[in-house]
């Protein structure tokens, strides 16, 4: 297993240039926000996730978590007292309000602290992903009271949170599930039901779990309409906030999983256990929402964090492997496989995707920041669209390409990659699951056409290619090669979108998936161009040393990007617009 190292330089380098982290100084909460200390903060968190969390992949991975006898959970060696070392640290806290203990950073700043958690130890971080989704549902939804009792706790890591929506019968339909809500005198409720696949379900990393789960009180309508939200705590508190009476839950059982083997994936029975409801009943698939639209953009960056670990042991051992001959070496002597352009191609694809894939997620947390925390109402209505738009195509596009970039990274090691032994493998098993769950990649791109699509009659998601198309418009000197791709793609990706919102229903849902593939590539072409234009300048502005090396690599990464991987993406027209017939037509034999 090789070791990890935080890659800080590109982190800055799109915080900077990208999203224009500075700006945010000039929002009220985050004043205290210097940008040009930013990497040094970077710096700081990736020593820490280097060296506490990255060396618990391999072990997280094949030890994984056990259920006991007692439906407690031991999760692997070493995992909790790095998870201890995390709350000690704050690490997890830093982009929360500080009237919570959160550090008070912007989101953004928040996700490239979480890209370093992932890279570390997938499996691992899981744990605060859900607890942050969790904060976020109750921040929003909650009252007065329930923030208080609980979100602190949870900010600073000391009790952590889950997602209870899945049943055996009601997984991307989540308005079939059936678990039940049952008012009580008191005002509490009882929740009874079983839920499947709850991450982080049951541990001992911690010494409460705040769970909320989605059930139905008895006079709620079928569907979602008819959903309610509960908090329903491991432990219930005592009259000082203490974690008291053990709730009548427990984690009936683990699931055996393809990959991240660290995070226990539980089967979870709720026996008329006590719940607190979120907001009014049959509000709750709103507040579920607002957890899953934060867990949605984490589990994007899975793929990019995911890809980059992967990206960084297939360098390291293509420069080890010797194999076969180059012209420019003594006769009978191997070259390390680095050399053979086929080998670098496949690292030059992963290294640019993966940079494409962080400008994607950084600008959606940004967006994040901005509706959330921008002066004018305007600005924060800018800011909440443009999240919606992405974060479709953060999550959908990141995990695909992660799925994709670490099997390249096993191609890398050849036979090796296959063999356990060298952890590459790893890396595949463990992003497979990004592309499932929080809504597979299917419902991501069914999102796409049918709610962010026709936001605005096409003109959200039009706005953004219009800024790509003056973008292609104005490069100058060098970067003119850049130009025609990214024309092309904008035209592209017009193109498919008014095909699409011109012929709804099955025709627009078959062609759903490539849309967000060529949308979302053309995305990231346009966010390669800017860093592009970025280290063109800082060049001309006289960089030197590490720094230039630094801006001279990161043109050829994205001209690579704009002017090979981007328009191989041209030929996704005919699925977006061949509609269903075709598909139709196919009969699988059930
Ligand atoms: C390791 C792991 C961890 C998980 N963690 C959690 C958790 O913490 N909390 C939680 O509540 N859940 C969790 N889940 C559940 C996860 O969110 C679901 O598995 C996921 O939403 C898909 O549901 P499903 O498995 O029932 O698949 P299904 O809904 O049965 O889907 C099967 C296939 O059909 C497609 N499909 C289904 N409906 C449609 C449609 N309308 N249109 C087009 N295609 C469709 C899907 O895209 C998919 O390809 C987890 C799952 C796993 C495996």
């Amino acid at each position: 297993m090789s070791d990890y190292r935080a890659p800080v330089e590109d982190m800055d380098f799109v915080l900077q240039h990208v999203v224009n982290v500075g700006r945010f100084a000039d929002f009220e909460p985050f004043s205290h926000v210097d940008a040009r200390e930013i990497a040094g903060l970077l710096d700081e968190a990736g020593r820490f996730f280097s060296e506490v969390v990255a060396p618990t992949n391999r072990i997280g991975d094949t030890q994984g978590s056990q259920r006991n006898a007692d439906g407690s959970v031991t999760t692997p060696d070493g995992v909790a007292d790095a998870y201890r070392k995390l709350v000690d640290a704050g690490w997890g806290a830093i982009a929360f309000d500080p009237e919570y203990g959160g550090g008070g950073f912007p989101w953004v700043i928040g996700i490239a602290v979480q890209e370093m958690l992932t890279s570390a130890n997938m499996g691992f971080s899981l744990c605060p992903l859900l607890t942050q989704g969790a904060i976020h549902a109750l921040d929003v939804h909650g009252s007065a009271q329930q923030k208080l009792d609980w979100v602190p706790k949870m900010v600073t890591g000391e009790w952590t949170g889950t997602m209870n929506l899945t049943e055996p019968h009601a997984g991307s339909d989540v308005g079939a599930l059936t678990s039940k809500a049952e008012r009580r005198d008191d005002g509490t409720y009882g929740i009874t039901g079983q839920k499947i696949f709850i991450t982080w379900g049951e541990h001992d990393v911690a010494d409460n779990i705040v769970h909320l789960v989605l059930a139905r009180t008895a006079d709620a309508p079928p569907g979602t309409k008819g959903i309610s939200l509960f908090i329903v705590p491991k432990f219930l508190l005592n009259d000082d906030g203490t974690p008291g009476e053990r709730n009548t839950l427990e984690c009936v059982s683990l699931e055996h999983k393809l990959g991240i083997h660290c995070s226990p994936t539980a089967v979870m029975s709720f026996d008329d256990a006590t719940g607190y409801l979120i907001g009014e009943e049959q509000t709750g698939m709103r507040s579920m929402f607002t957890m899953m639209n934060s867990a949605r953009l984490s589990v994007g960056l899975e793929g990019l964090a995911v890809a980059e670990r992967s990206y960084q042991q297939a360098t390291q051992y293509a420069f080890e492997r010797t194999q076969g001959a180059r012209p420019d070496r003594a006769k009978g002597e191997s070259a390390p496989i680095v050399e053979h352009p086929d080998v670098r191609r496949m690292l030059l694809t992963i290294k640019a995707y993966i940079e494409a894939m962080r400008c994607l997620c950084y600008l959606n947390a940004a967006a994040l920041d901005d509706g959330h925390h921008a002066a004018d109402a305007e600005a924060r209505a800018a800011g909440i669209e443009l999240a919606e738009v992405l974060t479709p195509l953060s999550k959908a596009w990141c995990t695909d390409l992660g799925n994709e970039l670490t099997s390249l990274g096993v191609q890398v090691h050849g036979g090796m990659g296959f063999i356990e032994e060298t952890g590459a493998a790893q890396h595949l098993r463990d992003i497979r699951i990004g592309a499932i769950y929080e809504g597979t990649n299917g419902i991501q791109a069914i999102d796409l056409i049918g709610r962010k699509l026709p936001m605005r009659d096409g003109a959200a998601i039009g706005d953004l290619l219009d800024q790509a198309e003056q973008l292609a418009n104005s490069l100058t000197g060098d970067l003119v090669t850049f130009t025609q791709p990214l024309l092309d793609g904008v035209a592209a990706a017009r193109q498919a979108g008014d095909w699409l919102l011109a012929n709804r229903g099955d025709d627009s849902l078959a062609g759903a998936t490539a849309y967000l593939r060529l949308l979302a590539t053309v995305i990231g072409g346009w966010l390669m161009t800017k860093s592009a234009v970025a280290a063109q300048t800082e060049l001309a502005n006289g960089a030197t040393g590490d720094q230039a090396d630094f801006y001279e690599q990161k043109l050829v990464t994205t001209e690579f990007y704009v002017t090979q991987l981007l328009p191989s993406q041209f030929g996704l027209l005919p699925s977006i617009t061949g509609g269903f017939d075709l598909i139709g037509a196919f009969q699988p034999a059930g």
